[in-house]
């Protein structure tokens, strides 16, 4: 059976080129970045090259790059490392954030609130979006950070970002600024003009797991989350993961060249998906009509999105609910629990995301077998 693969959100499929790219450094080019040997300068060099590739790509400097095991770790590093090196820390001190963003995010400000860190979450409106007024809103003299994802894992919507860091800068330039970029990096141009940290992971653009990085604006004080050998700056300390980084600079390369030919395939692609869509019964688009082209969240009226998944499932197209299945309970997903919306569109939603190797005949395959549902 022909699979279609429609869960590019929950990850990508790897790019040969990328794949290439790695091969050397898991076989004769398997140094240690840190040896001073010949072996170890090669790897040094490859995971240079690779970091410089990448600040080019993202409009920053190299040494404003850290690698790090992929966005949860970033996440993680830029809240934690942030908070931590903050002229105000535990009691009182405060976070602004918003009920749309990722679990890494909201686990971590979660983790924080055991520590005294207060956290506001704003509540998004029914496409997902959360305002710079709202943000502006919420700052207090004591806040310390400010996470607000670039764009929307589950419903594809993206935020203003140049927007939410001028408000939040113009409050106070010492509140630091964090973005999750994960679904952002390589697939829309990303200005970081206003950001201090922002995270991104190789996986999401076809490149490997297991790798990621975080921006750190040159000045931005971080507490490490490990401590051991002093890579990274001091600031991620561990052996890098030399081939994988080659993997993602690759990765990241192939994406911001291709970036306007990608778009392009994707929106035709979702228009086409939209389009068939509106010659069936009993569904609502969740995503808001601006949202990028990668993601698609629709809700099948009076029925269970992981039904609707399996359902996909079983004749090879592979999608996912917005839910995260507790061990027995279908559970719907925090962010489409925090939208204003019914409960019937937010139990009925399934997502579907598209990728530069997506085709036209794929989504004629899915529109018929939704279909035949
Ligand atoms: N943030 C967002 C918006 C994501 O979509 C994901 C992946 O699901 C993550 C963070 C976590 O990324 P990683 O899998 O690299 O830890």
């Amino acid at each position: 059976m022909r699979t279609v693969y429609l869960d590019n959100n929950a990850t990508t499929q790897l790019a040969p080129e990328v794949l290439q790219a790695m091969e050397p450094f898991w076989t004769d080019d398997f140094g240690n970045p840190s040896s001073s040997h010949a072996k170890g300068v090669r790897a040094r060099e490859a995971v240079e090259e690779s970091r410089a590739a990448i600040a080019r790509n993202l409009g920053v400097s190299a040494e404003e790059v850290v690698f790090t095991s992929g966005a949860t770790e970033s996440i993680n590093l830029a809240l934690k490392g942030a908070v931590g090196a903050a002229r105000r820390t535990g009691g009182g001190a405060h976070i602004v954030t918003s009920l749309a963003e990722h679990d890494a995010v909201l686990e971590s400000c979660a983790a924080l609130g055991d520590e005294g860190y207060a956290t506001t979450y704003l509540r998004p409106d029914a496409g997902g979006r959360v305002t710079a007024e709202q943000i502006a809103a919420a700052l207090r003299p004591e806040t310390v950070l400010v996470s607000i994802m670039h764009v929307n894992n589950e419903l594809g919507t993206a935020y203003p970002l140049r927007d939410i860091g001028r408000v939040v800068k113009e409050y106070d330039p010492g509140i630091v600024m964090f973005s999750d970029g994960v679904q952002a990096f390589g697939k829309i141009p990303v200005d970081l003009t206003q950001i201090d940290l922002y995270a991104f992971s190789a996986h999401k653009l076809h490149g490997p797991k297991g790798v990621g990085a975080l921006f750190v604006r040159k000045g931005t004080r971080l507490r490490p989350l490990f401590h051991g050998g002093g890579q990274e700056s001091g600031i991620r300390s561990g052996t890098e993961n030399v081939a994988g980084i080659a993997g993602f600079a690759k990765a990241a390369e192939l994406a911001c060249r291709d970036m306007a030919k990608n778009s392009a395939h994707m929106s035709a692609l979702k228009e086409a998906f939209l389009s068939g869509l509106r010659g069936m019964s009993g569904i609502a688009v969740n995503s808001p009509e601006d949202a990028l082209p990668t993601t698609v969240s629709v809700a099948f009226l009076g029925r269970e999105g992981s039904a609707v998944r399996d359902a996909l499932n079983k004749r090879g197209i592979f999608v996912s609910t917005g839910s995260a299945c507790s061990s027995k309970e279908p559970r719907v997903s925090h962010v489409l629990d925090a939208l204003p919306v019914s409960d019937d569109i937010k139990r009925g939603s399934v997502r579907f995301g598209f990728s530069r190797y997506t085709s036209t005949e794929e989504i004629t395959a899915t529109l018929n077998a939704l279909r035949s549902l």
